[in-house]
Formats: structure tokens, C-alpha cells, sequence
């Protein structure tokens, strides 16, 4: 398929330079409109499917899918959108909500690691390891919750930090899992209409948390964060795609183009029979006929 290298352009793989600022979140590319973009937001889902299938008979590599985002940036709507057309038997999306008594008995990997896609499966995780050093880092206070040894927690740990998930996600991608994470970039302002609509709109009222609009507050230790976050954590193996998320349909064509560029780009192919195999079949052919 002819993909449009659309996503190429918010593909960070070295996140020296990068500065959250120089991307809009408003952006749309060279699309106008959901109505003008319909076309590829088909045909990507649609190539999708027929590449997880692939994926799935091959048994070899897996992927897993990252989102991270400030709350109403349409990630479940997203998830939602790029999987509805993949055999839900090759494919498991895991949320990552506040920590657990359990989880945080273990190391900040602990939890995520337990659900690591399998070989041939497609994993997404909506929130991830990454909100340690997110909302932890917003609110430090949450790390006395962690039960860390007092002496390792130094004014290093958010260095720390990324410097063991470079290494954790470099082992994943020397092993066969191939890592895409995206951040959707939304704006404050509107971050601040959809949560008017949740208040305005009874069927969207259940989405609404107070304790959102107190996030809020903090919204530009949240872009640092981000921004310092991405520039640690970009790497060839293992990019961020930094989506334009005020307009919906376009979040959804930017992430399905990328995954679909990055499950062209592994040449599945489905597993070759051999002469044995081969063999097999014809006689399979002819006992079914005769009977
Ligand atoms: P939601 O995804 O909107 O249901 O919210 C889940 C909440 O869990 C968000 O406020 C996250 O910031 C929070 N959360 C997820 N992972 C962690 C973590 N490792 N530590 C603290 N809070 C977390
Ligand atoms: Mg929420």
C-alpha cells in the first residue's frame, strides 16, 4: 500500500532538540476536514487488520503501542478508532490507573512488564511506565508512596528514571518488540471545551472528574514534564510521535498511518510451507474428495 509517510513528520527519534512548543496541536496537515480525510482513515484501518493478521501468523515480533496524554486528549477514542478493525484475539489494550497496594510493593517497571504483548500480538498500553515520571514527577509526594529506599531517592531519580527505561525499552526492541509511543498534544484550551461538554452534555457527564480540573493547575509543569520526558526518552527504536490532538479525526489519521508504516515496515509476510507441508495438503485433498 501507498502509505503517505504521513506520520514521519511528528516522529521524534532523537529528542535532543526538542521543544514541545514548536508543535501545534491544532495542525492538520493537508487535511481540511474528517470528510476530506475519510478516504485514508479507512484505508489505514482497514490495512491495519490485514497486516495484524500477519503479525499473528508469524509469531515473532510483537508491538506495543503507548499513549500518554493530558485527560480529555481523546486516547481511548483513539484506541478505540485504530483497533476497530484488528481480530481482537491479536490484541490486548491495559490501562494504567493509579497504583495499586501490590504494584507498589515492586519496582515502577513491575506492573507494565506483567503485561508485555506476547510474540505476534499487539499490546496498548493506555498510560504506562511513562506516568512515573509524569504525574509522579508533577507530585513528587506520590513517591513517598512508593516505598523507595530513602537513601536512593536523590534529586537524580527523574535521570535515573530515564536512563532505565532507555535500557528497558532497548532490550524489549532487541528482543523483538517493537516500541511506538505517542503523546497527544493537545491544548489547554481545548482541554477546557471538552470538559465544558462533559458537564453540558448527560451523556457525557460520567466522564467528568473534579479531580481533573484541579490537573489543570498544573498544566504547564505537565508540558515540561512532557517535553523533558521526551527529550530523554526518543530514540530510534523506540520514538515518540508527538499528535496533534485538537481535532479528533486527525489524531486518528496520524496514529493509524503510523502504525500501519510501522507494521509495513517489518515485510511480514505469512509462514512459509514447505514441500513437506506441501505434500500434506494434496493428500488432505484427496482423502476429503473421495469421501
Ligand atoms: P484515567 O486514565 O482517566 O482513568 O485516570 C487514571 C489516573 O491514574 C490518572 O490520573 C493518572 O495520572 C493516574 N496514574 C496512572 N499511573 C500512575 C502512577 N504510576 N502513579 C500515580 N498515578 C498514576
Ligand atoms: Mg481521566
Amino acid at each position: 500500500m501507498k502509505t503517505l509517510k504521513l506520520a514521519k513528520s511528528y516522529r521524534i527519534d532523537d529528542g535532543k532538540h526538542f521543544r514541545i512548543k514548536d508543535f501545534d496541536p491544532a495542525e492538520t496537515g493537508h487535511w481540511h476536514s474528517v470528510e476530506h480525510a475519510q478516504e485514508y482513515l479507512q484505508k489505514y484501518v482497514a490495512r491495519m487488520a490485514d497486516l495484524q493478521a500477519k503479525l499473528y501468523a508469524q509469531d515473532c515480533w510483537s508491538v506495543l503501542l503507548i499513549f500518554q496524554a493530558m485527560d480529555a486528549a481523546g486516547k481511548d477514542g483513539t484506541i478505540k478508532h485504530v483497533m476497530s478493525g484488528v481480530n481482537p484475539e491479536g490484541c490486548q489494550v491495559i490501562s494504567f490507573k493509579v497504583p495499586s497496594d501490590t504494584e507498589l510493593e515492586h519496582d515502577f517497571l513491575w506492573r507494565t512488564t506483567r503485561h508485555l504483548p506476547e510474540r505476534g500480538q499487539i499490546g496498548i498500553f493506555n498510560r504506562s511506565y511513562y506516568e512515573e515520571v509524569l504525574v509522579v514527577r508533577v507530585h513528587p509526594e506520590a513517591l513517598k508512596g512508593e516505598k523507595l529506599p530513602p537513601s536512593l531517592v536523590t534529586k537524580n531519580i527523574w535521570e535515573e528514571r530515564f536512563e532505565d527505561i532507555r535500557s528497558f525499552e532497548r532490550h524489549m526492541a532487541r528482543n523483538g518488540t517493537v516500541i511506538r509511543k505517542f503523546f497527544l498534544h493537545l491544548s489547554k484550551k481545548e482541554q477546557k471545551r471538552r470538559f465544558l461538554a462533559r458537564l453540558d452534555e448527560p451523556e457525557k457527564n460520567w466522564k467528568f472528574s473534579e479531580a481533573d480540573i484541579h490537573e489543570r493547575d498544573y498544566w504547564d509543569d505537565y508540558q515540561k514534564a512532557y517535553e523533558d520526558m521526551i527529550r530523554h526518552t526518543a530514540s530510534k527504536h523506540a520514538p515518540w510521535y508527538v499528535v496533534p490532538a485538537d481535532n479528533k479525526w486527525f489524531t486518528h489519521l496520524v496514529v493509524s498511518a503510523a502504525i500501519v508504516e510501522t507494521l509495513e515496515e517489518l515485510n511480514l509476510t505469512y509462514p512459509k510451507v514447505d514441500a513437506a507441508k506441501l505434500k500434506e495438503i494434496a493428500a488432505a485433498r484427496r482423502i476429503l474428495l473421495k469421501k
